[in-house]
């Protein structure tokens, strides 16, 4: 797949992105391939996934960002994205690239790889089930909002609350979601052994998800509190799991959960491979669960 420039529009933008400094080429658009016309209002983007639908987009956006990765991995998981939502994810993007300067919030900051790693591993959760739904979800240890927000963009039935034990990076979090004007999610201060026994979060979630925050065994005493009967967690893992599963095995049990499904899978336009592991909430979590702060993490259940 390669960007195409529109032979048939004139560049009436002075000022934005030169398209003779881009990929131009006069052979016809091939099937899958991005086109991109100029027009008045700025440069629009025809994409695939987004048939005989003309999207427009900032001049940044066209000249800063190869969009082309984004699209087809999108387009892998059978997810269409709109001029909105794109925006959304540049300016996600923008911002965590400007905050990372001051602040540890990612070690992943180039933009194809922020695509891969961050953006369409978070969207991935689409393959173990359908997020075109109104669902509470919980995201346990967000740090600068994966999954949590990139899932909002995409899906914005879904009711989102993150939870991150680091302040600094939950006032990060406060302001994209200002900044992207999403509703429907909120972000929240504090640590899962705390929140997870207050009435409000306790059995409260339809879907708890997890990335990079703990072992399986600590994290399912982390997240499983928070989900209510016949609910789910989902926690984003590595290709290979069997062994923490198999770990994993007592606590899922104790705290009323049962393994359910692991969906393994090859991230869209990678090699990196990835697992879902899906627990579904049985029955209650007995009182006393989670225990202190830093004592799953610490002594986890075996
Ligand atoms: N999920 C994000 C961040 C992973 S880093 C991503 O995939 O990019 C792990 C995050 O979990 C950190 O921001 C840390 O502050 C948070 N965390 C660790 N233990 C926690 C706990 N017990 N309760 C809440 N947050 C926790």
């Amino acid at each position: 797949m390669g960007i195409k420039f529109d032979e048939n529009c004139s560049n009436q933008n002075e000022g934005m992105v030169n398209p003779g400094e881009s990929d131009k080429t006069s052979n016809p658009p091939e099937e899958d391939e991005i086109i991109l016309k100029s027009g008045g209002d700025g440069f629009k983007i025809s994409a695939p996934g987004q048939t005989g639908k003309i999207v427009k987009f900032t001049e940044r956006a066209l000249g800063k960002y190869q969009l082309e990765k984004f699209y087809k991995g999108l387009e892998q998981l059978g997810i269409t994205c709109s001029e909105t939502q794109m925006g959304q994810f540049l300016t996600f993007y923008e911002m965590l690239i400007e905050k990372n300067k001051v602040m540890n919030l990612t070690s992943i900051t180039e933009w194809e790889d922020a695509v891969e790693k961050h953006f369409l591993d978070s969207l991935s959760l689409i393959k173990c089930m359908d997020l075109n739904k109104k669902i509470r979800v919980l995201d346990l240890g967000t740090g600068a909002g994966f999954p949590g927000i990139p899932l909002k963009i995409v899906f914005p039935e879904l009711e989102l609350v993150l939870v991150d034990s680091l302040n600094k990076r939950i006032l990060f979090i406060k302001d994209v979601l200002e900044e992207l004007q999403l509703d429907g999610i909120t972000a929240v201060h504090g640590r899962a052994e705390d929140l997870a026994v207050k009435k409000e979060y306790r059995e409260k979630f339809g879907l708890c998800v997890s990335r990079a925050v703990a072992n399986l065994s600590a994290l399912a005493e982390y997240c499983l509190p928070f989900v209510k009967i016949g609910g789910n967690f989902i926690s984003y893992k590595s290709g290979e799991i069997e062994e923490e599963a198999a770990q994993a095995k007592k606590a899922i049990s104790v705290l009323g959960g049962t393994v359910s499904k692991i969906e393994k899978f090859t991230l869209p336009g990678t090699d990196v491979s990835r697992a879902f592991i899906q627990i579904e909430k049985k029955k209650k979590t007995p009182k006393g669960y989670p225990r202190k702060a830093g004592t799953p993490s610490k002594h986890p259940i075996q």
